[in-house]
């Protein structure tokens, strides 16, 4: 029986477990894929919203407020990646003034500090490369931008050095309660633990957080008859531009919002890249997270009016993530179901829901411990060092570091310039990477420009080496998605082909 179980590894299960943390509970987190943060939280913008967007009163509003305030102390105390870039908002007409205006009503009713309009000159001396067409901007100096993956990695290590645990593999297939207690039936795929992969059973909680996103409406509807929410994926799809082009804006620039939502962006992300997107198209499934020619397309004709001269032939990729939308009423819903008492949803979490999770997190933290009549824990880790990279260290740092071991001197991924002791230490951390993928996110190796083609090969030995697999079991992302041609019965899924004399 645990106290508390979390279903979903993303920023939203991620943040609740952080701060549920400080209490003396039992918190298990599940999530069904291998890793935390492979939903959409890894695939979005990385922009903590000032607050100007949210209609006033809604509980989008309050939480993209109150998450704001909260992102730039929390960074710094769990060491990920944050900076408070600003946002400009462009009229690239006078005919859009008015909607910038408008914006700027609603923003200051939102309670946002520092909300301005930004004039012609002032604007195109800030950001040399905008349109020359834009005629003023609304300034939101309170905006930021953070790594979406590196936060939730943040919160789910201090969660788990106080003691909360994560099982990986592991789906939540139905919720009932009973008598009390809440019975969260689970399935164990292929990226559980090998004791328990492919079983099931039923595990018991006092509290189930729901924070499943794009699965989050149907497991609404197993605990719940008196609310329904259907989501709906909406994707996003988006280029990502070489280093050489990350100081070219350095606020983030949208332009002024549509019916669709806030429309295509152009910004430096926080690791020095330049991100161009999203649409927002609906799609079938949540699985359906490919690009396509015409969104790609249509991401660089929009993006091209905030910046004439994009250089696509240097997107370095492409990838797209999927809104949990709830159409029919597209506020957050938080909180438990008048009929489903201890069941906390946190449904059609879609933007600005990585702005808000952490207050959305510490809110439940305080509510659950409340109903459970919790005490906070006498010892508490509230401090998580920064992963160190050598990228980023001096050269002071950098010799120091591989005195300690010779591993901080070993170049594995040449463009992104990442150690074999980085990704070691991803190897080991408190929840550990376990993918060639998890090793991407965590240290960037296989991020840069050459997308892994030259540091793929050892990451799956130090793979291999720490979990103790054979190299052939490494995976990419989820099980099966195996990367040497050699694995067991690898040769069976290949086409039928006519072989030549050199196999
Ligand atoms: C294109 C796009 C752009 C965006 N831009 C921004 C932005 O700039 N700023 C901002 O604030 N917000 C933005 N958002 C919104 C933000 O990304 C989301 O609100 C946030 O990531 C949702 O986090 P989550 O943890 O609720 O969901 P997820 O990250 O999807 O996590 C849900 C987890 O639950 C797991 N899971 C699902 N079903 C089950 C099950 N049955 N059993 C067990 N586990 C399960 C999944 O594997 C997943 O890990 C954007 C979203 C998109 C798609």
């Amino acid at each position: 029986m645990h106290d508390v179980l979390i279903i979903g590894a993303g920023i939203a299960g991620s943040a609740c477990a952080h701060f549920l943390a400080r209490y003396d509970l039992d918190v298990l987190v599940i999530d069904a894929e291998y890793d935390i943060a492979v939903g959409t939280t890894r695939a979005n913008s990385g922009i903590v919203h000032s607050g100007y967007d949210p209609e006033p009163g809604t509980l989008k509003a309050k939480y993209n407020i109150e998450g704001a305030h909260m992102y730039p102390k929390l960074a710094e105390e769990l060491g990920f990646e944050f900076r408070k870039n600003g946002s400009l908002i462009v009229a690239f007409s006078e005919e859009e003034r008015p909607a910038i205006e408008k914006l700027l009503a609603r923003g200051i009713e939102n309670g946002v500090e520092g909300l301005r309009i930004m004039e012609s000159e002032e604007l195109h001396q800030k950001e040399p490369n905008l349109n020359p067409d834009a005629v003023a901007a609304l300034w939101a100096p309170t905006g930021g931008i953070v790594d979406p993956y590196g936060a939730c990695l943040a919160f789910a290590e201090t969660a788990a050095r106080n003691g909360v645990v994560f099982r990986f593999g592991t789906r939540a297939e139905d919720v009932e309660l009973k008598d009390g207690i809440w019975n969260v039936t689970v399935s164990y795929n292929g990226d559980a633990t090998d004791a328990l992969k492919g079983t099931s059973e039923v595990l018991q909680a006092r509290i189930v957080i729901n924070a499943a996103g794009l699965d989050s409406g149907r497991l609404n509807g197993c605990a719940s008859k008196a609310e329904d929410f259907k989501i709906t994926p909406r994707v996003g799809e988006y280029l990502l531009l070489d280093k050489a082009h990350g100081t070219a804006f350095d606020s983030t620039i949208f332009q002024v919002p549509t019916k669709n939502g806030k429309g295509v962006l152009v910004s430096p992300t926080i690791e020095g890249n330049l991100i161009i997107g999203p649409n927002a198209v609906v799609r079938e499934s949540a699985d359906d997270t490919w690009t396509t020619n015409e969104g790609l397309a249509q991401i660089l004709r929009e993006a091209s009016k905030t910046w004439t001269k994009i250089p696509s032939w240097d997107a370095i990729t492409n990838f797209a993530g999927l809104r949990p939308t709830c159409v029919e009423s597209p506020d957050f819903h938080l909180g438990e179901p008048e009929d489903a008492p201890g069941f906390f949803n946190i449904c059609g979490f879609d933007s600005p829901g990585l702005t808000a999770a952490p207050a959305v997190g510490k809110d439940f933290a305080e509510r659950i411990a409340e109903k459970l009549d919790a005490t906070e824990k006498a010892e508490y880790i509230d401090h998580r060092d920064a992963p160190r990279h050598i990228a980023k260290m001096t050269d002071e740092e950098l010799a120091a570091a591989i005195a300690e071991d010779p591993a901080w001197g070993a170049v594995v991924c040449r463009c992104e310039c990442v150690s074999e002791a980085e990704i070691v230490e991803a190897l080991r951390s408190p929840v550990p990477a376990k993918t060639a993928d998890a090793i991407k996110w965590r240290t960037r190796a296989g991020m840069g420009r050459c997308q892994s083609g030259f540091c793929l090969p050892i990451t799956m030995q130090l793979i291999a080496k720490e979990h103790g697999v054979d190299l052939a079991d490494v995976n990419k992302g989820r099980d099966g998605s195996f990367l040497t041609f050699g694995h067991r019965g690898c040769f069976d899924r290949l086409p039928e082909v006519e072989m030549g004399g050199a196999q």
